[in-house]
């Protein structure tokens, strides 16, 4: 499989790619429905949870990785996820990985909006969307290069 170095310059890559497709629909405004939906907000958002997904939130989160080491003391909050799922088990699961690893910022992230005095119900569905969006497409991309690289591995 990828190291990490080699998933961050993927994700990079295809990061560019669907900035720049989703900046292309955003001008198609008539003729997509999406397209009432892509704004310079929503994209926005969508790149950054993208950017934090490749970084802090790899499904590489279940070994001593890159990402997992990033969150520094806040590791302790990954640990569960790191025991429960074994490497390359449910993390690496194209639907199980990515709601594994949502579900489990949720439950970080949630406590932390309350402390903060926000409700998370308020925030703006755009934004979740969009988020979500961005953090899903990044984990996609590292399941994928994962099982590609490891498919032409196994050719040889
Ligand atoms: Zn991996």
């Amino acid at each position: 499989m990828p190291d990490g170095k080699t998933h961050e310059m993927i994700n990079m890559a295809v990061l560019i790619v669907a900035v720049s497709g989703l900046l292309y629909l955003a001008t198609l405004k008539e003729a997509l429905l999406i397209a009432g939906y892509l704004n310079t907000y929503t994209i926005m958002t969508f790149a950054v949870a993208y950017l934090f997904a490749t970084f802090f939130l790899s499904p590489d989160l279940d070994i001593e990785s890159s990402s997992y080491k990033r969150w520094g003391i806040f590791r302790i909050l990954w640990w569960p996820y790191k025991v429960i799922f074994k490497h390359r088990g449910f993390s690496h699961n194209l639907i199980l990985g990515p709601l594994s690893i949502v579900m489990n910022l949720a439950l970080i992230a949630i406590p932390v909006l309350l402390l903060a005095g926000v409700q998370p119900q308020s925030l703006p569905p755009d934004f979740i969307i969009a988020a979500v969006a961005g953090m899903v497409l990044s984990m996609e991309v590292h399941i994928i290069s994962d099982n590609f690289i490891s498919g032409i591995k196994g050719a040889f």
